[in-house]
């Protein structure tokens, strides 16, 4: 069947590593290809330390790939600089987690929903007031909000005036870390409802970042599954549940691994079987904690291959047809 998807951003097996104490070298993301569509969401899954937020952040061009590229419409981003890296920042916009909550408590609603208009120039000073009415009124908050600060608001409004900041410059990719991760369930569920009529009416592609499997396959077109750097598996966002056949992927659905663990934590805190985003044995990082473990495994790194229509994984059980 032919992909009638309007590719936006393309991540091609882009790495990044960071220093390390003693010398060491932490690879965070590790040949990572991706694809944003438009009007389409890629959810991102995985446990804590996995490298979601890393590659978002080499997506945004706040970062740059050891290897790799990211291309956006074509353009290597890491050839962008100055002026150019600039106006091309208006693409592509971050929500994270309480976004409101990071300025100062002497902003009001409107100068932080303003902000990056302003920074643009594309609004006078004398509009600001007009301009936040028209993004509060996109994100359902009432227009009197503009006058107000956000501290005195609940997680659920903060997070939409972080929304309608978001949508000022009209990106065409909105990348959101765990944006609705501090909310109770029910808030949580508006906020994606607000997202997902934003993207129908604008047809903004999203990155979704959330360790809730569940969540993400609430909303994901796609949905890519992480582990210690690496994807794992790549399937319809319909099938996260039923149709995975990764065992990672299995697991992490069936919670069967604390979803908060914090690989960030020293080495000794850790599960003893989960392998240190340090030291990476040969074959495929999932070994150790994998209950279909096989000799090959140990040795060989498995690739990610197609093995269903939009579903790729990277498991050398999919390649002799031991899955099921
Ligand atoms: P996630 O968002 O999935 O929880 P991150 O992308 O934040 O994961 O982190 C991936 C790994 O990279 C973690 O082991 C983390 O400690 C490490 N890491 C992230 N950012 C940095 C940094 N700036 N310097 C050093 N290590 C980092
Ligand atoms: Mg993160």
């Amino acid at each position: 069947m032919s992909d009638t998807r309007e590719l936006i951003l393309e991540a091609k097996h882009v790495t990044k590593r960071y220093p390390a104490s003693g010398g060491r070298t932490l690879t965070a993301c590790r040949d990572v290809s991706l694809n944003f569509y438009r009007g389409k969401t890629l959810g991102i899954v995985g446990e804590s330390g996995c490298g979601k937020s890393t590659f978002l952040r080499m997506v945004a061009s706040l970062e740059k790939p050891d290897e790799g590229e990211i291309l956006y419409r074509g353009q290597d981003l890491a050839r962008l600089k100055g002026e150019k890296l600039r106006q091309h920042r208006q693409k592509i916009q971050m929500v994270f987690q309480d976004p409101a909550a990071a300025f100062s408590p002497k902003m009001k609603v409107m100068d932080i929903i303003c902000e990056p208009l302003l920074n643009f120039k594309r609004i006078k000073r004398s509009e600001k007031e007009a301009a936040a009415r028209k993004f509060l009124e996109m994100v359902e908050l009432p227009g009197e909000f503009a006058l107000r600060y956000p501290h005195h608001m609940s997680g659920g409004q903060r997070q939409r005036i972080g929304i309608a900041r978001a949508l000022t410059l009209e990106p065409e990719l909105i990348l959101c870390d765990e944006a609705t991760s501090s909310l109770d369930v029910s808030v949580q569920k508006t906020i994606i409802e607000l997202l997902v009529k934003l993207q129908r009416e604008k047809q903004i592609a999203y990155g979704f970042v959330c360790h809730d499997v569940a969540l993400v396959q609430s909303l994901a077109h796609q949905v890519a599954v992480m582990y210690l750097g690496s994807v794992m598996e790549i399937l319809p966002g319909d099938q996260a549940a039923s149709g995975c056949v990764h065992p990672y992927t299995k697991a992490l659905i069936g919670s069967v691994f604390d979803l908060h663990m914090d690989f960030q934590k020293p080495i000794e805190s850790m599960d003893d079987e989960a392998p240190s985003p340090f030291d990476m044995p040969p074959g495929c990082p999932f070994q150790s904690r994998c209950p279909q473990c096989m000799e090959i495994c140990r040795r060989e790194r498995p690739a990610l291959k197609e093995i269903g229509e939009g579903h790729l994984a990277a498991c050398h059980l999919t390649a002799q047809g031991e899955t099921e």
